[in-house]
């Protein structure tokens, strides 16, 4: 299948991204995507309307999620290809998820107020629009209050490792989640292994750990990945035996850098991942 009609990393209104799951697949459709998979951070909940309107497009679509755990003390997201959004484990997983993010928007409140900003009422409305609120909510609330003038700057002056609203969380260990997407029947994908800034040592480590836990697939394509930061993906691909896997984790359309569906071919030897998803829907 061609790489470039393929999109197996992208977010709905439902986690960080600004699209409903209907626009998202409709600007799928608009750009010719054949396969498209929802990968929202900690929750499924976009799935069920994206399923429908793939159908409704005659795009194939594959249910998603983009989970947070830790490795070694660091935060690191796992891509679940193909998971059963049902499945009882599954399900408690990301309730658990949920509460962990709603404790760490509550501290970051905290932190904010400390800061000398109304950090209750940004934890209230971000708290109250999103169930299973990410930073990237907390920073769009920052800009709407003018406590930054864009998304970058909310994060650079508020909530990045280091700033005055940054809380850490507890997130839940990488293996326990790989292991977690496997049991629900998916296929767990190291994503964007180039924003873990690790040393080449580190990086094959952490690829031996992730495909000894049954990790698939690492993103070897994805918007905005340089060509060295591609190559080393495929190189790990090779040593752990991972496939790769494609996407842009796409947020919203104004960010031209992470167009949906459009990025660079598999390099030759890698596995695409899309080809173990098997005969999916419609
Ligand atoms: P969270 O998982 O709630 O900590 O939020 C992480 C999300 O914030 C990521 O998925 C990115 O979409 C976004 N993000 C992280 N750092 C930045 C940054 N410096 N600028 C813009 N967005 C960022
Ligand atoms: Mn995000
Ligand atoms: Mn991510
Ligand atoms: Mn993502």
């Amino acid at each position: 299948m061609d790489p470039e009609r393929i999109d197996l990393h992208t977010h709905s209104h439902h986690s960080d991204g600004l699209l409903s799951p209907v626009e998202l697949v409709a600007l799928a459709a608009q750009r010719s995507l054949s396969l498209l998979a929802l990968t929202d951070h900690d929750t499924t909940a976009g799935c069920a309307a994206a399923a429908a309107a793939c159908a409704a497009h005659g795009i194939r679509f594959v249910p998603g999620v983009e989970l947070t755990c830790q490795w070694r003390g660091r935060e690191i997201h796992v891509v679940g290809l193909a998971v059963d959004a049902q499945e009882p484990g599954l399900v408690a997983r990301l309730a658990d998820l949920a509460r962990r993010r709603q404790q760490r928007l509550a501290a970051i409140g905290e932190r904010l107020t400390r800061a000398g900003l109304d950090g209750a009422g940004i934890a209230a409305s971000v708290g109250a629009a999103k169930p299973v609120p990410t930073r990237t909510d907390v920073a769009r609330e920052l800009v709407r209050r003018a406590h930054a003038e864009d998304l970058a700057s909310a994060f650079e002056r508020w909530l990045a490792q280091g700033r005055p609203g940054y809380a850490p969380a507890d997130w839940p260990e990488l293996d326990d989640t790989v292991r977690g997407i496997t049991a629900a029947g998916g296929h767990a994908v190291l994503a964007h292994p180039h924003h873990y800034r690790f040393s080449n040592g580190a990086l094959r480590e952490l690829g031996a750990a992730f495909a000894a836990a049954g990790g698939a697939g690492v993103e070897i394509s994805l918007a905005g990945m340089g060509p060295n930061d591609a190559s080393r993906a495929a190189a790990l691909a090779r040593r752990c035996g991972l496939a790769g896997s494609v996407g842009s984790d796409f947020h919203e359309p104004g960010l031209p850098w992470r167009p949906l569906g459009r990025f660079a071919k598999l390099p030759d030897g890698i596995v695409p991942l899309s080809d173990r998803l098997g005969p999916l829907a419609p």
